[in-house]
């Protein structure tokens, strides 16, 4: 096991880490918005938690390698807008997130889309599907 650095806040920027993210990425609480989900998946990104991002990662779309191999510090993330279709319990998010890779500053400006559904252990849960990018067109 990888040495876990003590955090104070949470590196989403809401609150301590203990009852911010750290609930759902170290203690097993599951997130009861896609937007919570969102904000822990982005934590698990700034603390290279492989196994959180695959966990929350939607079967049909979770890719090899969830980590980059590049040097990315992860530097801030602005939320933007939070859609539940409850009907079809599908929902968006939508944010931009800084980052630095060699010194150099960018950002990512996503559509996350996430879908709940049953767990194997019959939990109803968020699930990370896949992004668009609005800036990329
Ligand atoms: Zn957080």
């Amino acid at each position: 096991m990888a040495r876990k650095p003590a955090l104070a806040d949470c590196p989403c920027s809401q609150g301590s880490y203990a009852s911010c993210c750290g609930r759902f990425i170290d203690n097993g609480n599951i997130p009861a918005t896609a937007l919570e989900l969102m904000r822990s998946r982005y934590t698990a990104f700034v603390l290279r938690n492989a196994h959180y991002l695959k966990a929350t990662w939607h079967p049909d779309t979770l890719p090899e390698d969830v980590i980059s191999e590049d040097d990315v510090k992860w530097t801030g993330l602005t939320i933007l807008n939070h859609h539940h279709d409850i009907q079809d319990d599908i929902a968006t998010v939508e944010f931009i997130a800084r980052f630095k890779v060699g010194g150099r500053a960018h950002r990512i400006h996503e559509i996350s889309h996430f879908e709940r559904m049953f767990d194997a252990a019959g939990q109803h849960r968020w699930y990370y599907v896949d992004g668009t990018f609005p800036e990329e067109t």
